[in-house]
């Protein structure tokens, strides 16, 4: 990791495609931290193994962009779920994030026909971190009622750990100049003439609240969205990592979910007749379980 002042992140990189990933960079005051995100690639390929598509989409993809916001702001190293959870059983969006980079996302459908419209019904959105001892740190805050979910990050970040920053998320999926992507600006403990600082960076973060124009005419390049934001700011790169679409499912996952299933259920599925045919909700992909691996199972438990 080499810290250029002002220079780009990814010099050799500066000709080519952008690719999903995140950059920090911290403003020279040591007033500001900044964290970027470009998710186009990954939140494009996640609502196409959930085949959504219109505001249930976008939804999803700014979900997936605020869990790969939050690992990188709170807890690089750590797993993290983020869940949208819809009132009146009418489902939830799940989006997961983990240090090796690698993100998925899931709808899970409710009792409604239609997919859940964030802006009509009320949701709650629920943050989580795994810690190193396998406990669970977990916030949830009310997602408000005009179903912004930058806002609705910005409320957790606030109430839940204390930390007062400026979050924005944008996504365009459909056309021809897909872009998703976002940032977390952070006003740093130790900036001096705090309340100050704040308020400037509050104006100048207005003309940022909606990203997805700005997203789109820059490729989603989260170097560009920092070069912005930090504009006439002398600062520092710290950080770039790469995101992408990626599940953990396995046939050994998939055996070791049938493993805790009650004796009289594999005895069932084993009398059945037919091998087992299961799929992962995140990515589609589809795994046998044949009888013999059954009778396994109960010779087993
Ligand atoms: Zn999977």
């Amino acid at each position: 990791m080499v810290a250029l002042a002002n220079a780009s992140p990814m010099g050799f990189r500066k000709n080519m495609p952008e690719t999903d990933a995140v950059l920090r960079a911290m403003t020279n005051d040591g007033a500001f931290r900044v964290v970027a995100a470009r998710t186009t690639d990954t939140a494009r390929e996640i609502v196409a193994a959930q085949k959504l598509s219109g505001s249930i989409a976008s939804d999803l993809a700014d979900l997936v962009t605020a869990a790969v916001l939050y690992r990188e702001t709170m807890a690089p190293s750590l797993r993290v779920q983020c869940i949208v959870r819809f009132e009146e059983e009418a489902g939830q969006l799940i989006a997961d994030s983990h240090p090796d980079g690698w993100t998925r996302g899931l709808l899970q459908s409710g009792s409604g026909d239609a997919p859940p419209d964030i802006r009509k019904t009320r949701a709650t959105l629920q943050m989580m971190r795994t810690l190193p001892n396998a406990d669970l740190h977990r916030g949830v805050v009310e997602v408000p009622e005009s179903g912004n979910l930058s806002e609705a990050f910005m409320r957790y970040m606030q109430l839940s750990e204390q930390i007062v920053s400026m979050i924005s998320l944008g996504s365009a999926l459909e056309g021809n100049r897909p872009a998703c992507g976002g940032f977390v600006v952070q006003l740093l403990p130790e900036a001096s003439e705090a309340e100050a600082a704040m308020e400037t960076m509050t104006k100048r973060l207005e003309d940022f609240v909606e990203i997805k124009q700005r997203l789109q005419d820059a490729d989603g390049s989260p170097a560009v969205l920092v070069e912005q934001i930090f504009e006439d700011m002398p600062f520092t790169w710290l950080q770039n990592s790469d995101i992408r679409f990626g599940c953990q499912c396995s046939q050994l996952r998939v055996m070791t979910t049938l493993s805790v299933l009650d004796r009289s259920d594999i005895q069932e599925l084993v009398e059945d007749g037919e091998p087992l045919s299961m799929s992962c909700d995140y990515c589609g992909a589809t795994y046998t379980v044949e009888i013999a691996q059954l009778q396994g199972l109960l010779s087993t438990s």
